[in-house]
């Protein structure tokens, strides 16, 4: 790990309170990020604040309840950020995200609107947000990364709502990219393939013994390697990497 890339930079991260975006924040804080745990569920969000290191704990990082799906609630997350930091967070790690699968023939409408309004919605309302604060404050330089998913590259069964949302994040990200370079902002994707997580503990003893063996690594993925991905993004190490999808899957799908 090349520790220190982050010092004295603010990052936000979206579904911080598990998983990957948990990871992410204590890669990003490892890195001497100071880091916002943004959370639709206030406690999990909490616990990954106790979680990261730092001897500043609770002054250096927050935890904040957001709804990624609600233009106000996100609003609200930056004004209460730039309120605490004076500045708006210039590394930013959309990782909130939630499934609700069925087979194509079954779905629910409710279903398909539910997981893109956070997946894809809540993307662009967050990069949207961040973007316009890092504009008006002058900002030279920022990194937004979007966790989309293999899924979006290649279908999966029973995800036609989640591969739709996880493909539509890829376009946001790469016009985004387009539209912000001109301000020093980067924006990326990093695509995990099958990662151990909540997320995934969801899923049947079957499906993850076949999808293992589907894997050249042999193995699902960790929370941390997708977070290795992010760092890297997030850093100076990338500054030449934009409308970029960084593939994180053990070589699944690869090809
Ligand atoms: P996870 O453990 O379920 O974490 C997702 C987090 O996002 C949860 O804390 C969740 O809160 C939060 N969240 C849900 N809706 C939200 C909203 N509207 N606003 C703010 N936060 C919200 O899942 P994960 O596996 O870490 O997934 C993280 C990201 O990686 C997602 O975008 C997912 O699609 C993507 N991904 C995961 C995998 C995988 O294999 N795990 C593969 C490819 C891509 P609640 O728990 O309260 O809902």
């Amino acid at each position: 790990m090349a520790a220190g890339r982050l010092v004295s930079r603010l990052a936000m991260v979206t579904g911080g309170g598990s998983g990957i975006g948990r990871a992410v924040c204590r890669r990003l804080a490892s890195e001497g990020a100071s880091v916002v745990v943004a959370d639709v569920d206030e406690a999990s969000a909490r616990r990954t604040l106790q979680s990261l290191p730092s001897d500043l704990r609770g002054q250096a990082h927050m935890a904040a309840v957001a709804d990624v799906a609600s233009k106000e609630s996100v609003e609200n997350l930056l004004t209460s950020i730039q309120v605490r930091y004076f500045q708006p967070p210039s590394v930013c790690v959309n990782a909130a995200g939630i499934t609700a699968d069925d087979f194509l023939l079954d779905m629910e409408e409710d279903d398909f609107d539910r997981v893109v309004r956070v997946n894809l919605k809540g993307s662009f309302l967050v990069t949207q947000a961040v973007a316009r604060a890092l504009v008006a404050c002058g900002a030279t330089k920022g990194s937004i990364i979007t966790v989309g998913s293999i899924v979006g590259k290649v279908g999966n069964m029973g995800q036609v709502n989640y591969a739709a949302s996880k493909a539509g994040v890829e376009g946001l990200t790469r016009t985004a990219a387009k539209e912000l370079s001109r301000f020093g902002i980067r924006c990326n994707c990093v695509l995990p393939g099958f990662i151990s997580t909540p997320m995934t503990d969801k899923v049947p003893e079957k499906v993850i013994v076949k999808m293992k063996s589907l894997v050249p690594l042999g193995r699902m993925g960790e929370a941390a390697e997708v977070a290795d991905a992010c760092a890297f993004l997030a850093s100076d190490d990338a500054g030449y990497v934009t409308g970029a999808s960084l593939e994180v899957t053990g070589g699944l799908f690869m090809g």
